[in-house]
């Protein structure tokens, strides 16, 4: 695995650094960072430096850059095409318009968390303005992900470390195993639908 940024995972401080980079080690995957990608080869990588990997398939997740319709907007997106938003997501230039999720220049890193978290932030200031009722959440971003080891292992990361809290964890357990395996299936069979709210307060007090 490889990264052109000088830390892998930049996104988690160093509580999740020390716990999970021992599971990569383990698994017999090996980082390098700083390497940047020079071009790809039938049956290898070759870095801007001249070292070149053998790689059976190569899979490469190329720099984010907002939807086109927005690139192609007057002045509704950032230099990289991301809509610049206050913290109740409303557009700084346009009240009218919204943004949540990736699209949302906010949103870094670009996860699912951060965008359900901010969807549920602009629907109540939406809401706020329109009936004049409800609180507007804060907004209170952390990583998290469950990452499936294979073999019924997983490791769930709960981190806000990058936005100066202290919440900087992981759990490594059958039961992380069995909450991914949960969400999975239910948003499978509800087409995309989160956990009820019940489970999510289940979790929420799991880790408090
Ligand atoms: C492999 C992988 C693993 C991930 N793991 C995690 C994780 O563990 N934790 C986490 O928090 N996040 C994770 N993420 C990130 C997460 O999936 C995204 O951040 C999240 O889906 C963003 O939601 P969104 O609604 O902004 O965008 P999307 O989910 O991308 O939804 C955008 C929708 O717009 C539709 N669309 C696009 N163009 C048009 C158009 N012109 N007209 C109409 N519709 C259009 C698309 O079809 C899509 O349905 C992962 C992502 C990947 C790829």
């Amino acid at each position: 695995m490889f990264s052109p940024g000088e830390a892998f995972f930049e996104d988690v401080g160093p509580k999740v650094h020390a716990d999970f980079e021992p599971l990569i080690a383990e698994a017999g995957i090996e980082v390098a960072v700083a390497q940047t990608l020079e071009r790809i080869e039938d049956d290898a990588v070759v870095f801007a430096d001249d070292e070149r990997w053998d790689s059976a398939l190569t899979i490469v997740i190329p720099p984010y850059r907002g939807h086109p319709a927005v690139v192609a907007s007057e002045g509704l997106g950032d230099e990289q095409g991301f809509v610049p938003t206050d913290t109740t997501m409303r557009h700084l230039d346009f009240p009218e318009v919204f943004a949540a999720g990736d699209g949302s220049a906010w949103a870094k890193p670009k996860l699912g968390r951060l965008a359900v978290h901010q969807a549920e932030i602009a629907a109540a200031a939406i809401r706020r303005e329109v009936t004049g009722t409800g609180e507007v959440p804060a907004w209170q971003p952390e990583v998290f992900c469950i990452t499936n080891r294979g073999g019924g292992r997983a490791t769930l990361i709960l981190s806000d470390w990058l936005w100066g809290g202290e919440r900087d964890l992981t759990f490594s357990s059958p039961l992380a195993r069995l909450m991914e395996w949960g969400f999975d299936e239910y948003s499978f069979h509800t087409r995309g639908h989160l956990p009820p709210e019940a489970a999510q307060e289940a979790l929420k007090k799991l880790f408090a």
